[in-house]
This record gives structure tokens, C-alpha cells and sequence, in this order.
């Protein structure tokens, strides 16, 4: 019952009272007895939806009422919102939440006075080392998803950050929750933790594969499931759950899969609609269509219409949240996603298909089956509590021997261990570097001393392996310049200081000096000689989007603004320089695009910095190709070529250009750094390219772009109407910037009262009609 639960604070049994949570799950239970309200280390293994937020908000809420602070560490940033809006239910009983994802180079001073801190395991890693120093007055630190730490790229991270939370302070609880894992009790000894390994579930949950005419179940049984004439196996599924008025969610294993299935099975879903429902979903797609004016945008308007909808890391976060609640709100009746976001969306349905269980893997060199536990975290998303009898998770078989397979493979098996991905040598680039840096190793002996606390130590046979990657990463730290050993002792330099508080893999900044300097010798060796960047105004194929753009940036202030200093470094220079780094996710090269690029580096090869490889170095060449690509995404991102044209021209969604645009922020912010750092002449260009890239936007727009609630088309339309910047924005006739914002009164009393205007009021005011903006 909860209102016997030891250590937790007095309102907390009612408030769950009125969650309609009157007595714990049996693994809360355990959790409770195992101590997790009064301060002990807890593992908890658990299947997708069996309350482990309660685990988690159990644990903080105890430690805060002791006087205590606690740290939340998710894996993924979508999740921290979602977190957030969970834990602010307790700010009306006086707790204060903070959540801390981006902007990596700060310490979070703001967070000081929170109770409770919700963040990514690379935020955490970056505060500790800029020394936030209320880190030290955390007492509960709970991390989320921690089977993540088998990932190569994120898991070393995870691991890192929670040694070193726990070396600064031993007392610290550490909670670690995780999907059901074949290996809990080896996290529960590297943590000193006591553990719950359970398979319970709150609602029954029936596995099957579906073949032919039936749904093959676990429990031996078979249900009759027709296909009917030239339907797919996963729409007669939909079409089932639908006959029973219930909603299904799709597994598949790519993003094309997934708009692809979801426009088939809108027509499913279309005749069951009734017509309220069918009102309630043309408004939803109204709203989407509002996020961005894409393609994908449209596409999932479309389905969204009729009901169904698609869901991946390429949608930006508005597209997602509105195909969530709709999901939630039962109006979007089947939901296409991919494997990535098993983990994330709360979002249980009665039927849950997986209809991949294979994806492409460029290291295995084809497609490659999912593991058991990814499978098993889609699968658990079946099954609402209290409103459907059970949950039924569906695999799709195309012959007869593959129901045997996906049987053995899949539904009677369990969950791979987890292994700690930390020996890989990137991973331990960054991590020695930083953990040298901010002091917690001095030696060479300390070092491997501090990393014995890792899961990957108490997970190895061959300590001589993790010798001798950490042999190898401190001669390259020290041939870099990042790290000085003397007599045994490890020193970072100021560079390396500054490249672990930027947060950089340290072989970037390596590649972002180098380029730097080729570029300064570059420079003085060829005094302004002729076909230098600055005679090649960058002009991309004159094709529609691009063309109106550049177009109208020469009519607005009659000159070309790209590379008109010629000191400048190009923006593109810059934007391949980042683009190069291990810390950029570079574009992929189609089918195609090599000769395109080829192409396209025979003309701006100037503007590059460093010299390019040989086209014989063929990963290196193909990389800087790469480079090449993301960089071009990136120069029009920031000359105003409009988003669509983007997405189509470079095969992506809008939520990639963001990704790609914030990465490029974060990456430019620190050469800016290093150039100071190194005493490079640059940080101005640096940072004009930073901030052009930031807002999408051509220089002359800068200014007004960073008006809050302006943005990149209103500030050109405003500057087309004759308000070049924010002080004339400020002073700026209303009839005129009204008619430039198109007549919308709200939104122009809002960027006029952001600008600093005396009387944003529009009440009266009509637009001017000697005004005409009209880009799209
Ligand atoms: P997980 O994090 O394990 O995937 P959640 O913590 O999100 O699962 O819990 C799933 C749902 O179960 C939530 O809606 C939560 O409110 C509900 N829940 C959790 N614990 C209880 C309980 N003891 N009694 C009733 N409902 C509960």
C-alpha cells in the first residue's frame, strides 16, 4: 500500500492516491524493500512499462526529503522533456525541476538551486568537466535505459560519468534502471547495488508471428487472421485490431519503411474512421502542415488525415508531438516507426507489429537481424493497463520455416548481456583526455586505477587489452599537443583544458587547428592571387529554390555578400572544416552524388582548408566528399534556400536539418575557442559563418533574424519591405511591418514588442498597400 512506504515524503501517498496508484507493482515492492527509499544502490531490470518511473521518482523524492539533490540521466534529449513534464507534477508541493540538454561548454550555474536535475548522460559529462560545482551536493543520481551502455557510440559516456559522479562523491545513490537484460546482476555488482530482476508485467502480453491465414502464438494456439486479395500481411493486421476498435503500432526498419507504410495503410484505416473523427484529424493536419512547409511535412499530413501516421528521428519535434497525442488520444489509429524510438514513446497500443526484424548495417555490410532486446522493448509497447485484456505483439513471417525462426529467435529467447563498449579507442580519446583534465587521474597508474571503477573492468578478463588501448590514446594525446607527461606524470595542456571543456572529441579540434593553420599558411603564401574564394562567388546550380533566393539578396542591398572580404575564410571552408571532424554525422553519399561532389570539389577546392587527400586514400577521399555534401546542406541552410528544397535536394528530413545546423552551432562555437586558443586570426569569419548558420540566413539578415519570434523568411520579408535591422525594426512604421508580416496582427505585435517597440498594439492599424512581399 502507499501510504506505508518508508522515507518518502508526506504528500507523496496522496498525490499517487489521486494518480489513481494505490499499491506498488510487485517490482516497486521489491525496489522498496530492497531499500530504494532510504538511500541504497538499486539495479532494477524491468519490462517496458511496469512502472519504472515510480522506481525512480521513489528514490529522488526520499533523498530531497533528507535535504539531498538528485541528478535524472537520460539517454536521449526527446526523453528529457518528457521527464520534465512528469517531475513538475511535484513542483506544487515546493520542489524545483531543471532540465539541462544543450549547450554543452557551460556549467549550469542555474541548476544549483533545483532539486531535482533532468539530463542527457553528455550533459552530465560536460558539467563535471566545467566543474558545476553543485554536482558535488547531488545524493541520488537515477539513469534511465542503462543497457545503453552496450552502445558503441553513447554507452562509454554513461559508464564514464557515473564512475565519476561516484568517486566525487562515495556516498551517492545510484539507481539504474533497465529494460528486462540477460546480464542485471553484472550491472548490480559494478554498481554495488542491490537488484530487481523481474519479467512481470502489468498486462499479459501474447507474442505471435503471423503467417499465411493465422497469427501463430506463444501459448500454442492459432488464431484465424485472413489476408485478403492483394493486402499485405501487416495491413490485415491493422485491419483486425481496427474490426475490434483498437489501435496498432508498426515496427519497420527504415524511415523511407516507415512514410512508405504509413501512406499504404491510411487506406486501411480510412473507411473505419467515423465523421467526427475524420473532422478532429483534418485539423491535426492543418496543424502539421504549420510546423514546416516539407514534403515530409505534407506526407504526414496526408496520412495523418486518414488516420494513420509515421514517426522517426527525421520529424521535427512539433510533428512529433502532435502524432503522439493523437496516437494517445486514440484519433491516429496506427503509428509507423522506427526501431530508435522503441525506447522512447510512451505511447501503448493493443497491437504492436514488428514487421522488420532485420535493418541495414553498414558494419556487417547488409542487413543484419535486430538483437533480442530491441525486439522485446518494441514488443512491450502492446497492451494498454486497464483497457484491453492483453497485449499482442506480432512478428511477420514470409514462409513457413521462417515462423520456426522467428520463434527461436525472437519469442522464447532472451535478452542478450550487456557489455560495455569502453575499450574502443575513440571512446577512450575523449574520456582520458577529460578525466586527466579535470583531474580525477594524474598518472598513468591513476588513470587505469579510476578506469577499474568501469563497467568494462569488471567486466574483462584481459586488463593487459585496456593497458594497451591507454598506451596507445596517451602517446596520441601527447603528439597532439592535448596532454604532457613528465616523470610519470600526466598533465593536460591549455589546449587540452579547452578541448575537454568544449566537449570535443579530441580529434577534432586536432582536425580543426590543423585546418586552421593550413589555412593561415595558405593565406600569406598566396597574397590575393588570382582565382582565390573570394573571385568565386559560391553559386550553386541555378535551380528553382536556390536561384529566388540569391536573387532577391542582390537586389536588397545590390551586392553579392559571399566571401566579399578577401581575407575572409569561406563560410563553406568553415562548414566542411566542422563537417570533417568524428563529431559532425556527415550526409551520405547516394548513388550518384560521388560524381556530383567530384564536381563540386574541382571548383571550390580553394575554399577548403588543408589540402585534399588523394582520390587513391579511398576512405579518406570518400569522407571528405561527405564533408562536402553536409557542408553544401549547410551553405544553403545559411544563403536562404528554403527548407523543402533542402529536404529534397539532399534526400533528408526537416528534423535532420536542425540536427545538423545545431551541431554545426556547437562546432563552430568551439574553433572560435581553439582559434583564440592557438592564436589563429579567424574567430571573426568563424563567427559569422556560426551565426549565418544559426539563424539560415544570409549576412545582411543577421541582425533581424535574431529578433525573437522573427526567424529567416519573416526577416527577409521585412527586409524586402524596407526594415533592414532591429533598430529599424524598433522605429519601424506598423502599416509597414504588418503588411510585410502579412496582415497577421498577433504575430506582428509580437516581434514588434521583442524588438523593444514603444506601442506594439496593432488595434486600428491597417497593412500598407504600397507593401508587397511575396517569397513563396
Ligand atoms: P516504464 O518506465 O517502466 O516503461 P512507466 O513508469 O512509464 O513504465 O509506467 C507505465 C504506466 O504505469 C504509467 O502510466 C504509470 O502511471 C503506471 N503505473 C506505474 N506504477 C503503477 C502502480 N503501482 N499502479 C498503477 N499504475 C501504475
Amino acid at each position: 500500500d502507499v501510504a506505508d512506504l518508508p522515507g518518502v515524503p508526506d504528500w507523496l501517498p496522496d498525490h499517487l492516491h489521486d494518480d489513481g496508484i494505490e499499491e506498488l507493482y510487485p517490482p516497486q515492492a521489491e525496489a522498496v524493500e530492497a531499500g530504494v527509499t532510504e538511500g541504497e544502490n538499486l539495479v532494477a531490470s524491468i519490462p517496458t512499462a511496469s512502472g519504472k518511473t515510480l522506481i525512480a521518482e521513489l528514490a529522488m523524492l526520499s533523498s530531497v526529503a533528507r535535504g539531498g539533490k538528485a541528478l535524472y540521466i537520460v539517454p536521449l534529449r526527446a526523453l528529457a522533456s518528457e521527464k520534465q513534464a512528469d517531475f513538475e507534477e511535484f513542483e506544487q508541493y515546493g520542489l524545483d525541476i531543471g532540465v539541462s540538454t544543450g549547450n554543452y561548454e557551460s556549467e549550469g550555474g542555474w541548476l544549483a538551486d533545483k532539486d531535482i536535475v533532468v539530463a542527457t548522460s553528455e550533459k552530465v559529462d560536460s558539467l563535471v568537466r566545467n566543474d558545476a560545482p553543485w554536482i558535488e551536493d547531488l545524493t541520488c543520481v537515477v539513469t534511465d535505459e542503462v543497457h545503453l551502455v552496450d552502445d558503441g557510440e553513447r554507452g562509454p559516456t554513461l559508464e564514464v560519468t557515473l564512475a565519476k559522479l561516484r568517486r566525487l562523491n562515495p556516498d551517492l545513490q545510484t539507481v539504474a534502471l533497465s529494460a528486462t537484460i540477460g546480464n542485471a546482476e553484472a550491472l548490480a555488482t559494478w554498481l554495488d547495488a542491490g537488484l530487481v530482476d523481474s519479467d512481470w508485467r502489468p498486462i499479459d502480453l501474447q507474442k505471435g508471428v503471423h503467417y499465411g491465414q493465422a497469427l501463430h502464438l506463444e501459448d500454442g494456439s492459432q488464431q484465424r487472421l485472413s489476408v485478403q486479395n492483394n493486402e499485405k500481411q501487416t495491413a490485415a493486421i491493422v485491419r483486425d485490431t481496427l474490426e475490434d476498435d483498437g489501435s496498432t503500432l508498426v515496427f519497420v526498419n527504415s524511415r523511407r519503411n516507415a512514410e512508405a507504410a504509413a501512406g499504404r495503410l491510411a487506406n486501411t484505416v480510412r473507411p473505419h474512421l467515423t465523421d467526427e473523427e475524420r473532422g478532429q484529424l483534418a485539423d491535426i493536419a492543418e496543424e502539421i502542415r504549420d510546423v514546416s512547409d516539407t514534403e515530409t511535412s505534407d506526407d504526414l499530413a496526408d496520412a495523418v488525415a486518414d488516420g494513420a501516421a509515421f514517426h522517426h528521428a527525421g520529424l521535427s519535434r512539433g510533428h512529433r508531438e502532435l502524432v503522439e497525442d493523437a496516437f494517445r488520444d486514440r484519433l491516429v489509429k496506427v503509428v509507423c516507426a522506427t526501431p530508435t524510438l522503441a525506447a522512447g514513446v510512451n505511447t501503448p497500443s493493443r497491437r504492436v507489429v514488428v514487421r522488420d526484424w532485420r535493418r541495414y548495417d553498414g558494419s556487417a555490410g547488409g542487413m543484419a537481424p535486430l538483437s533480442v532486446l530491441e525486439v522485446h522493448q518494441m514488443m512491450g509497447r502492446a497492451g494498454r493497463p486497464g483497457l484491453d485484456p492483453y497485449g499482442e505483439a506480432v512478428l511477420i513471417a514470409s514462409s513457413h520455416d521462417e515462423v520456426d525462426e522467428l520463434f527461436e529467435r525472437y519469442v522464447w529467447a532472451d535478452p542478450e548481456p550487456v557489455r560495455s563498449k569502453l575499450a574502443a579507442e575513440p571512446a577512450l580519446r575523449t574520456h582520458i583526455l577529460a578525466t586527466v583534465a579535470s583531474g580525477f587521474a594524474r598518472s598513468r597508474e591513476g588513470l587505469l586505477e579510476f578506469l577499474a571503477q568501469t563497467l568494462y573492468a569488471s567486466q574483462t578478463d584481459d586488463s593487459g587489452q585496456l593497458e594497451r588501448v591507454v598506451d596507445d590514446v596517451l602517446t596520441y594525446l601527447q603528439r597532439n599537443d592535448f596532454l604532457e607527461i613528465e616523470g610519470g606524470e600526466l598533465d593536460a595542456t591549455s589546449l587540452g583544458h579547452t578541448v575537454s571543456r568544449l566537449y570535443l572529441d579530441p580529434m577534432s579540434a586536432a582536425e580543426i587547428v590543423d585546418g586552421l593553420r593550413d589555412w593561415e599558411r595558405g593565406v600569406s603564401d598566396s597574397t590575393s592571387a588570382s582565382g582565390s574564394p573570394a573571385d568565386t562567388p559560391a553559386e550553386p546550380p541555378a535551380d528553382s529554390g536556390f536561384t529566388t533566393a540569391s536573387e532577391l539578396a542582390e537586389d536588397a542591398d545590390g551586392s553579392d555578400d559571399t566571401n566579399a572580404d578577401p581575407d575572409d575564410i569561406s563560410a563553406l571552408g568553415l562548414y566542411h572544416l566542422v563537417s570533417r571532424t568524428p563529431d559532425m554525422y556527415q550526409l551520405y553519399l547516394r548513388s550518384g552524388d560521388r560524381e556530383e561532389y567530384e564536381m563540386e570539389l574541382f571548383e571550390r577546392e580553394d575554399e577548403l582548408l588543408g589540402p585534399t587527400p588523394s582520390e587513391f586514400e579511398e576512405g579518406r577521399f570518400e569522407d571528405w566528399l561527405s564533408a562536402l555534401k553536409t557542408a553544401r546542406l549547410l551553405e544553403d541552410w545559411a544563403t536562404e534556400v528554403d527548407e523543402a528544397t533542402i529536404t529534397e535536394r539532399y534526400g533528408v528530413g526537416p528534423g535532420d536539418i536542425r540536427g545538423k545546423v545545431e551541431t554545426a552551432q556547437w562546432l563552430l562555437g568551439a574553433a572560435e575557442s581553439l582559434a583564440s586558443e592557438v592564436d589563429l586570426d579567424a574567430a571573426r569569419a568563424i563567427s559569422e559563418a556560426r551565426i549565418r548558420v544559426e539563424h539560415g540566413v544570409r549576412e545582411e539578415l543577421v541582425d533581424l533574424a535574431g529578433v525573437r519570434g522573427v526567424g529567416r523568411k519573416r526577416a527577409r520579408r521585412l527586409f524586402q519591405a524596407g526594415i533592414t535591422d532591429r533598430a529599424e525594426l524598433r522605429d519601424a512604421d506598423k502599416s509597414v511591418v504588418l503588411a510585410a508580416l502579412r496582415g497577421r496582427r498577433k504575430t506582428a505585435e509580437n516581434v514588434l514588442e521583442n524588438a523593444g517597440h514603444r506601442d506594439p498594439s496593432m488595434d486600428g492599424v491597417e497593412p500598407a498597400a504600397d507593401v508587397s512581399v511575396d517569397l513563396d
